[in-house]
């Protein structure tokens, strides 16, 4: 889909969805004229020649910011690795660093998610877990769906017999505009199968990811 970010000015990236409609994908040109509309509106003149650039720069920053919308997890979770030699005990990621921006205002949402599984004869790469971590994170999120995705990804590719994912994120809406709390870490978590009903294996994840510390992005 890369080739079509740069379609010329007016067409746009169509999108068909599952019910058949059709989402117009609006063309670069149109986000650049967008973010010279809010520099405007923000008080200051888009034309001046410390912000000529900028318009380019932050839509540069969206394709970074919003890549996940280009991945799909499924696929990246697909290879899975099934020599264990047995292996059964909990598989832990502790601290995989991430950022995403919320839904509601578009700034950063920045922390780190921790994820745990039971394998089911299948295990899978650590990298592919992290990756799966950005796929989700690099789109307009909130917390809570973030790790329901996450977890529900793992569960339905890898089919493991629990999963348990943590997030732990601090949220710029809250720190830097409404409420001005700095330092406020939010936690949320996703619990499935043996890590939900198994107090035992749920307690070993927890003590291995420890206690949540706050991230203050
Ligand atoms: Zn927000």
């Amino acid at each position: 889909m890369e080739g079509d970010l740069n379609a010329p000015d007016g067409i746009g990236l169509e999108d068909r969805a599952e019910d058949g409609t059709v989402a117009v994908r609006p063309s670069r040109a149109e986000a650049e004229a967008a973010v010279r509309t809010l520099i405007g509106w923000a008080g200051d003149d888009p034309d001046r020649e410390g912000l000529l650039d900028t318009p380019g720069r932050v839509v540069r920053s969206y394709e970074e910011f919003f890549a996940g919308y280009e991945s799909d997890p499924t696929e990246l979770l697909a290879r899975t690795f099934e020599e264990t030699d047995g292996y059964d005990e909990l598989v832990v990621l502790r601290e995989i660093r991430f950022e995403s921006h919320c839904e509601h205002h578009m700034v950063p949402i920045i922390g780190c998610a921790h994820i745990g599984y039971m394998p089911d004869r299948r295990v899978i790469g650590i990298s592919k877990l992290a990756r799966v971590v950005d796929a989700f994170a690099k789109r307009l999120q909130i917390q809570e769906k973030l790790t329901a995705q996450i977890a529900n990804a793992i569960n339905e590719v890898l089919k493991p017999k629990g999963v348990a994912v943590v997030v732990e994120a601090s949220h710029q809406c809250m720190t830097t505009r409404g409420v001005h709390k700095s330092g406020v870490g939010m936690v949320t978590s996703r619990m499935l199968g043996s890590l939900r009903d198994d107090p035992s294996t749920r307690r070993e994840f927890l003590s291995i990811i420890g206690s949540p510390t706050t991230y203050n992005g």
